[in-house]
């Protein structure tokens, strides 16, 4: 599926995603997408020629409060843990 696609299906709510933010479980404010680096894509399984990515639910607040750097790093952490079978999960 074409990420224009989803985010359409969100949009007329044909995917639910949760309505709390991934981080801290505030109502979300917004959904973001999520696009792994590759040695990360690679990790979590990306097939051979594919782009993965993910959709989310955000807040505004994390994205505030955290600064983009640090935002990213936890988001990457919380799909890391939701892709990686269990025992393999590092999460902080
Ligand atoms: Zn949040």
């Amino acid at each position: 599926m074409d990420i224009n696609e989803a985010i359409r299906l969100v949009q007329a709510g044909k995917i639910k995603l949760s309505e709390n933010c991934e981080l801290c479980n505030r109502r979300a404010d917004g959904v973001c997408i999520f696009v792994p680096k590759p040695e990360f894509a690679i990790k979590i399984g990306q097939p051979e020629g594919k782009t993965r990515m993910a959709l989310y639910p955000s807040c505004s607040v994390c994205q505030k409060n955290l600064g983009t750097d640090e935002y990213m790093r936890r988001i990457e952490l919380v799909m890391q843990a939701d892709t990686l079978p269990d025992g393999e999960r590092n999460i902080e």
